[in-house]
């Protein structure tokens, strides 16, 4: 055996085509003939609403979340010209839609993964695909999420750790599967194409080095990694947006994302309550250049970054990032954020390095599998001068 992954990487297998299991990905919209996924039956069941609207409330169900009203209306135009310093963001609204669900569980290997959902209505990033990446998964298994994988610039790696856990006990993966559901219907409603790398928050999902891939495959235009940080130190606090210059779509992609982690810091720092880190990065510049992130380094055509959201033993991060209202106004940044990203940044940045992700070296160069991970749920501190998504 070769030290590559026991996944046939080559599979062209789409996000949107089919599940993992090899069953056929059922539309909302078209009439359902047996829901595999039990709350999502039940949403059927009750709800005979357009398409549109049993997407987005799909979305925000399996999320436990209340929705906003989206108003009603035409798409709005998007600015021409100079860009105002902050980004304002557009609300258009115009119905119809065809939204692609997986059953739960269907991403039970962490080969595989996303959520594809196609936006209700009309709006200035039509026609473009947002990958929004919930770090880490609902659950976790030695065998699977320990294993090492080569990937571009990070090297060998393991698949996907466990993540934080706030001293309250709420899970890192948790956290950031809320905050990407309620970022998920913020950008259908401007018109993108949303894709989340796992489709809940309740299985393995795909390991760090698939997650790329995902967007890769999609031609994504954005590609969002959300994270807690855990650090032990209690009086550590605040966001902090990561970005990485060793991506394997070379310099084109890598400035862009050092672009894009400028607008999304921007964004928080202005439209929420949550400051930026006292920890990483400078102060009112809270951006941390990284070579060995993963998750972002095998993009190859879009901006990418990670996002710490604060740190998980501070308890006024922890307090904003679990509360309700504080986790919408925390979308709505990243929302707007996306918009002024996908609209502003250059659009063609697929012409990477064509041998952009190298061979995994030989097997006999490959690490052993990382030491006896501890069990959900368990804290990940990272040292202060090299944080660990
Ligand atoms: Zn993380």
């Amino acid at each position: 055996m070769t030290a590559a992954p026991r996944r046939a990487a080559a599979t062209p297998r789409g996000a949107a085509e089919a599940t993992a299991a090899g069953r056929p990905a059922r539309a909302i919209g078209a009439a359902p003939r047996r829901a595999e996924h039990p709350r999502l039956a039940r949403l059927l069941h009750r709800h005979h609403r357009p398409a549109a609207a049993v997407a987005v409330a799909a979305v925000a169900t399996l999320a436990g979340l209340a929705l906003p009203n989206l108003a009603p209306g035409g798409p709005s135009a998007v600015p021409a010209g100079t860009l105002p310093r902050l980004w304002t963001p557009t609300t258009p609204a115009s119905p119809d839609s065809v939204t692609t669900f997986y059953a739960a569980g269907a991403f039970a290997t962490p080969q595989t993964g996303g959520m594809r959902m196609v936006p209700s209505m009309r709006g200035p990033l039509t026609g473009k695909v947002i990958v929004i990446d919930p770090g880490h998964n609902g659950r976790y298994s030695r065998s699977i999420n320990e294993r090492n994988y080569y990937t571009y610039g990070a090297g060998w790696r393991p698949c996907v750790q466990a993540g934080t856990t706030t001293y309250t006990n709420v899970t890192e993966h948790t956290i950031v599967w809320q905050v990407a559901n309620r970022v998920v219907p913020l950008l259908l409603a401007r018109g993108a194409t949303v894709v989340l790398t796992r489709p809940d928050d309740d299985g393995y999902g795909p390991c760090n080095n698939e997650r790329p891939e995902i967007a890769n495959r999609e031609g994504a235009s954005l590609f969002l990694s959300l994270h807690v940080d855990g650090n032990e130190d209690k009086t550590l606090r605040g966001f902090y947006v990561a970005h990485s210059t060793k991506m394997a779509g070379g310099e084109g992609v890598q400035a862009a994302s050092a672009a894009a982690a400028q607008i999304v810091a921007r964004h928080l720092l202005n439209r929420t309550s949550l400051p930026g880190s006292n920890y990483v990065g400078q102060p009112g510049n809270p951006v941390y250049v990284r070579t060995d992130l993963a998750v972002l380094d095998g993009i190859r055509g879009a901006p990418a970054v990670l996002i710490e959201s604060g740190n998980s033993r501070s308890p006024a991060d922890v307090a904003y990032l679990t509360g309700a209202d504080t986790q919408q106004e925390y979308a709505a940044a990243l929302a707007a954020a996306a918009e002024e990203i996908v609209l502003t940044l250059p659009a063609d940045l697929a012409a990477g390095p064509s041998s952009a992700s190298p061979a995994a070296p030989p097997e006999a160069s490959r690490p052993p599998t990382t030491s006896t991970p501890s069990p959900l749920p368990t804290a990940t501190p990272a040292p202060v001068a090299s944080p660990s998504p």
